[in-house]
């Protein structure tokens, strides 16, 4: 076996069991006893105490004006995009190397994503290649549109990739420059800073995930945060059905979505932020483990922190030194009751997105070839 002691390495960091799952919830604080009081006070659906609490915890942690529970992170991206002011037709900048759900949020509101690079040290959009494709970019009365298409750029949603930060800094200046909305997708990256500010709260929106395997969960729920004040109310409203506040009429003033976080889900939520430093620091110090172990490894090299940022460390990975490798390391760990996973397939390789406009995704395509996530879990 080549990866021998890699994988007693990876066992032996997770107290050596039979199986080492990628990324396992932890519940180690008062889950239980906040589920229970939900059950007991009878209000386990779309109103509660837990929801509110829920909001007030995000607002409180990341420092955003408005913090709106919802069903899960894909909503939260559906949402934002809808009241960032996307349109049918529009363009969407985002990346090819992300998981699904960003590209199916856009499709929701009828745009199409173009993708470009991601940055091939923090994994996640090139400020580089976001600023070749805005040079076929022009504003129109105000409005950025794509020359050769003639078509609108609705927004542009870059993603922090595992947890690692984007230049969202520089990412911003572009954005604003152009006259196109930033909508975060900081779906894995609740937790992670970028010049000591939260990810997620650089944008117009932000959006973040509480499924199941995230760095904390809920079972399933998303936040979407916001420091503009109209569109956060209007965030809250029309996501809870667009129901105009009256003590029995039922009038409704927008099409609405029943996008509401459960109570039940909000309680966990309460109970795993209560925890969330406590994760990070837990898993920043197993990647520390990871980049002294693999530190001049001969075929393995650790993705490691990029500067100005603090990366929750969600999903910690290496890159092989090529593709036969990664195949084997992957055959190897997988074989061993050690769980690795290769990196997503592109967006541009999925059927529904195989006609979008994209840049060469030079590092998408290396990185694809050569990437494996390795265990993260919160070690206990
Ligand atoms: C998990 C994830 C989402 C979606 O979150 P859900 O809560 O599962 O809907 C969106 N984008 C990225 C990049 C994710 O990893």
């Amino acid at each position: 076996m080549q990866f021998k002691n890699e994988i007693e390495f990876i066992k032996n960091l997770y107290g050596n069991k039979d199986f080492i799952p990628l990324h396992e919830p932890a519940f180690l604080g008062n889950e239980k006893k906040y589920l229970i009081e939900t059950i007991d006070s009878t209000f386990v659906s779309s109103v509660g105490k837990f929801v509110d609490q829920f909001e007030e915890m995000m607002r409180h942690y990341t420092g955003a004006k408005h913090a709106i529970a919802v069903v899960n992170g894909t909503a939260a991206i559906h949402m934002s995009l809808l009241l960032a002011g996307v349109k049918r037709e529009d363009l969407v900048i985002t990346q090819a190397l992300s998981f699904v759900a960003t590209c199916n949020a856009i499709s929701y509101v009828g745009a199409q994503p173009a993708f470009v690079d991601v940055d091939n040290k923090n994994l996640s959009m090139s400020v580089e290649a976001l600023e070749k494709f805005l040079l076929n970019v022009e504003l129109h009365n105000g409005n950025p549109i794509h020359t050769p298409t003639g078509k609108k750029i609705g927004a542009c949603v870059p993603m922090h990739t595992f947890g690692f930060p984007a230049e969202i800094d520089l990412i911003k200046d572009l954005c604003d420059k152009y006259n196109i909305p930033l909508v975060e997708d900081a779906a894995e990256s609740l937790g992670s800073l970028y010049k000591g500010r939260h990810t997620g709260t650089f944008g117009l929106f932000g959006a973040y995930s509480f499924n199941g395997n995230k760095t904390i969960t809920c079972g399933g729920g998303g936040i979407i945060v916001t420091n503009d004040d109209e569109l956060g109310k209007l965030a809250k409203h029309l996501t809870t059905q667009a129901k105009v506040p009256h003590r029995w009429e039922y009038v409704h003033d927008y099409v609405g979505y029943n996008y509401r976080c459960p109570n039940l889900n909000a309680a966990l939520a309460c109970a795993q932020l209560e925890q969330l430093e406590d994760f990070v620091e837990n898993k920043r110090e197993t990647a520390n483990r990871y980049k002294d172990y693999f530190f001049n490894n001969e075929f393995v090299e650790f993705i490691r922190e990029s500067k100005y940022s603090r990366t929750n460390n969600w999903l910690n990975a290496v890159l092989l030194k090529n593709n036969v490798q990664r195949d084997l390391f992957l055959q190897e760990t997988n074989d061993n009751g050690v769980m690795t996973r290769p990196v997503w397939s592109l967006m541009h390789r999925l059927e529904m997105f195989k006609g979008c406009l994209r840049d060469e995704l030079t590092n998408s395509i290396d990185i694809e070839s050569r990437l494996v996530n390795i265990p993260s879990s919160v070690r206990k």
